[in-house]
Order: structure tokens, then sequence, then C-alpha cells
């Protein structure tokens, strides 16, 4: 679904990321872990054009986001197809960004009516599958201020799968959450991976790593140090920066 290939970005003359490689494989929860400051989620928004790379590869559905030209330098795909290419990928961060002088149904309908051009009576169904999915049936006309946190990542959540997109891409969706709204996040998070939505997630969460994730990825200093089956990461778990960042966390 998603293949990147050593993808380097610099920050002022500083690498922050030293040539990350990871495919995504449709279907598949990614975990990605590591230290604050490791790149994970420069590595994130890399992918997604949040952040223009230097040199490197990306390609999301067999479609070249991003090559290397023949001097080695980053090349993006013109205008329409970046976009196009952009619009498979939803997004979910830590503060999640709702637009808050509109209700959370208009907050799901927003994307698809200017984006996709659809009538709000042709998104209205798939907003209310939606809203019914996260659990916010009742809240479809509150205003984003009213919400709890985990409410409103929730909306976030389903905003972005308004896009219908092929896979989603979180940056610690809870880690600005109390923690007893953080367990109703990764349930509907747990959900979609049930469906079988391809899905990368930095998070802190190591329990959602363990339980959820088929592959979980530790990054370090802006390398990729491994990248593992679920299980296998955390039982072997031979790495020794690897072990001592499992120590602090469990
Ligand atoms: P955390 O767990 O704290 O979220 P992270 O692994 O997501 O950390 P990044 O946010 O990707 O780390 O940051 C990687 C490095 O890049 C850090 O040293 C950070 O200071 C630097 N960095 C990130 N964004 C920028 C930016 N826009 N300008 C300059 N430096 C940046
Ligand atoms: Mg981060």
């Amino acid at each position: 679904m998603v293949q990147a290939r050593n993808i380097r970005k610099a920050f002022s003359g500083t690498e922050v990321l030293k040539g990350v490689s990871l495919d995504i494989h449709k279907g598949e929860v990614v975990a990605v872990i590591g230290p604050s400051g490791s790149g994970k989620s420069t590595f994130l928004r890399c992918l997604n054009h949040l952040e223009v790379i230097d040199s490197g590869s990306v390609v999301v559905g067999g479609a070249t986001l991003v090559q290397n030209n023949a001097q080695g330098v980053a090349q993006y795909a013109p205008d329409a197809e970046l976009r196009a290419i952009l619009r498979r990928m939803g997004m979910v961060f830590q503060s999640f960004n709702l637009f808050p002088h509109l209700t959370v149904l208009e907050n799901i309908i927003e994307a698809p009516m200017i984006v996709k051009g659809l009538t709000r009576d042709q998104i209205m169904p798939k907003a209310q599958e939606l809203l019914r999915k996260v659990g916010l049936s009742e809240k479809a006309d509150a205003y984003p201020a009213r919400l709890s946190g985990g409410q409103k990542q929730r909306v976030a959540i389903a905003r972005a799968l308004a896009m219908e997109p092929d896979i989603m891409l979180f940056d610690e969706p809870t880690s600005a959450l109390d923690p007893e709204l953080t367990g109703e996040v990764l349930r509907t998070m747990r959900e979609l991976a049930e469906e079988h939505m391809t899905m990368l997630v930095v998070t802190h969460e190591m329990g959602f790593a363990r339980e959820v994730a088929n592959t979980v990825v530790f990054m370090d200093q802006g390398e990729l140090i491994e990248a593992k089956q679920a299980r296998a990461f955390f039982e072997e778990c031979s790495h020794p920066r690897i072990r001592s960042f499992l120590e602090n966390m469990l």
C-alpha cells in the first residue's frame, strides 16, 4: 500500500531522518515507537507531504508521490496527481484540529463536500454511519468546544474516514488525553484495525502496539532500527537500545 524508500530529511542542516525505509501492506497495522525526537512524527509527515523530503521515494497504492531525480533530489508528482495521492491518506493528530466553528456533523462532511464535490445529501448517510461507528450519533449537532478530548478525537477519526482513505496515519492520537479517555479512542482504532483498515500509528501505548499492531517499528536518532512482527518485537527484543527504551516504558 505504501512503500517509503531511503527518506532523508534535514532541518537547517541537521538530518533528522537518515534514510528511512518502510513498507506498509494493505490491511496491515504498523505501530511506530521510539524515544522523543527520534523522528517518528517527521517520518509520518513526510509520507503525506506535510514535510518536503530532501531525497528518497514514497509510493502510495502504486502511484509515485515523490522520487529522486537524476541528481538524487526528491521530485514530487505534478500538482493534480499529488493531490489525488494525498487524498488516499487520512491523518489524525495528537491535537484534534477540528474546525471550532463547525458542528461535529459539519466537520465530517466538510472535506467530502469541498474536495470531492459531493452534496450534503450524498454524504449524509456515510456521515451518519461514521458517527455511529465512533459512538457519537447523539453529538452530531454539538460544537467541538462542548466535547471531551476523547470525543473530539473520535470525531477527528470519523472526519478522516469520511474521505474514504486507503490508509490512516495517526500521530500519537491519545497522548493529549486524560488516561480515562484514552481507552475509548484506542477502542475505535482497534475496531478499525479489525475491519482491516491499513494504519500507521505513532504511539506510546505499548499495549496497543502489542495487541493491535501486526508490525512494530522502532526509530532512534532518525533511523529505523527495527521492524518486526509485533509479538516477536516484544518477546525477542535483542537490540540494546530497544530493550532500554522498553524497560523505561513498561
Ligand atoms: P516525540 O515523541 O517527542 O513526538 P518524534 O519522534 O515525533 O518525537 P520529531 O518530532 O519527528 O520526533 O522530531 C525529530 C527531530 O526533528 C527533533 O530533533 C526535532 O526537534 C526536529 N524537528 C522536527 N520538526 C522540526 C521543524 N519543523 N524544524 C526544525 N526541527 C524540527
Ligand atoms: Mg512526535
